[in-house]
């Protein structure tokens, strides 16, 4: 697109491992994984890397998604030693730091790149984000960090019409209800149907003058490659025709097909293939790039492979996927 290398930004932190249970999938080993993959993709794809430790969210970029009360609940339970918030769900002491900086991150990440500082930011963070709502954590999720970056793009005037994409293998109904009646705001998700939590059919479409606005797309067990990258194909084209200001990820691996959590066969390819994709579609509406958070993906091996190839599939763009294509600018 120019003369200058492209620049890759990480946002992360080590205070995020403070957030552990042991035994849990969601270990802080997951981050190192991440990080490395992004340095390769980084590298495959002639990028300048910088890596900077995000600012804690403060509580007005919280509140802006969560309610107040929810929020002093949370921070109760971080000062009085932690505790189970359901099966699946944790907050340990420090967690809340940890759950600030995410979101931190993530806001960061949206910034860096609608400032045009940098063409991909990936917040390599958790705890992950896309099951929290306005006043329930859920999934391994206290903060929902991918909606509270949006929602800070507008407050800084850079974006009103926002894609939220999430190609993690759960639906992220945290999502989903936070910018259900938000016509302005389009969430498109592929993920594995029955699993956890059991919502996103395609008939789940948006309330109101929202009505049209969620985009889910279901894959059965066993969906490879190619019915991911169909899928994806679809929802860019949808992705298109709202005429986003700016492009969010939620960028989740358990669909890897070497995830212990779920049922599907992507691997590396499918999300370096829909990758370019999405740069296709930044370069056409004239966007700086994208920004990506961090949601699930619990094999090491398959988070380190699969970070590197988004990084590298959003930074080389569709000539790596379609060879013919003539990108402009
Ligand atoms: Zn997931």
């Amino acid at each position: 697109m120019s003369a200058d290398p492209a620049r890759v930004l990480l946002l992360t932190d080590p205070a995020m491992e403070r957030h552990a249970a042991a035994g849990h999938p969601e270990r802080h080993e997951r981050l190192a994984a991440v990080a490395k993959g992004i340095e390769a993709g980084a590298a495959a794809g002639g990028a300048e890397l910088s890596v900077r430790a995000p600012q804690p969210a403060d509580d007005e970029a919280i509140t802006a998604v969560h309610d107040q009360e929810y929020l002093e609940a949370l921070d109760q339970l971080d000062a009085s030693g932690g505790g189970w918030i359901d099966p699946d769900t944790y907050l340990a002491p420090g967690s809340m730091h940890a759950a600030r900086l995410a979101a931190g991150a993530a806001i960061d990440a949206a910034l860096a790149v609608a400032r045009g500082e940098v063409a991909v930011a990936f917040s390599v963070s958790r705890p992950p984000g896309h099951h929290a709502s306005a006043r329930r954590a859920a999934g391994f999720c206290l903060l929902n960090n991918v909606a509270m970056a949006a929602l800070a793009l507008r407050r800084a005037g850079h974006a009103q019409r926002i894609a939220i994409l999430d190609w993690d293998v759960h639906h992220g109904d945290g999502t989903q209800a936070i910018f259900d009646d938000d016509p302005d705001l389009l969430y498109a998700s592929t993920h594995q149907r029955p699993l956890y939590p059991g919502t996103g059919s395609p008939e789940e479409r948006g309330q109101g003058t929202a009505a049209g606005t969620m985009h889910n797309l279901t894959l059965a067990i066993g969906a490879d490659d190619d019915a991911f990258v169909a899928a994806w194909q679809d929802l860019l084209e949808r992705v298109r025709a709202f005429d986003p200001e700016a492009i969010l990820v939620s960028a989740g691996y358990d669909g890897h097909r070497d995830d212990p959590l779920a049922n599907l066969a992507i691997t590396e390819h499918g999300y370096r293939t829909v990758s370019a994709g999405i740069t296709a579609l930044t370069r056409e509406f004239g966007l700086h790039g994208a920004a990506l958070v961090l949601e699930g993906g619990y094999d090491l091996g398959a988070l380190e492979r699969s970070a590197a190839a988004t990084v590298e599939g959003l930074l080389t763009g569709p000539s790596a996927a379609a060879p013919a294509s003539s990108s402009p600018g």
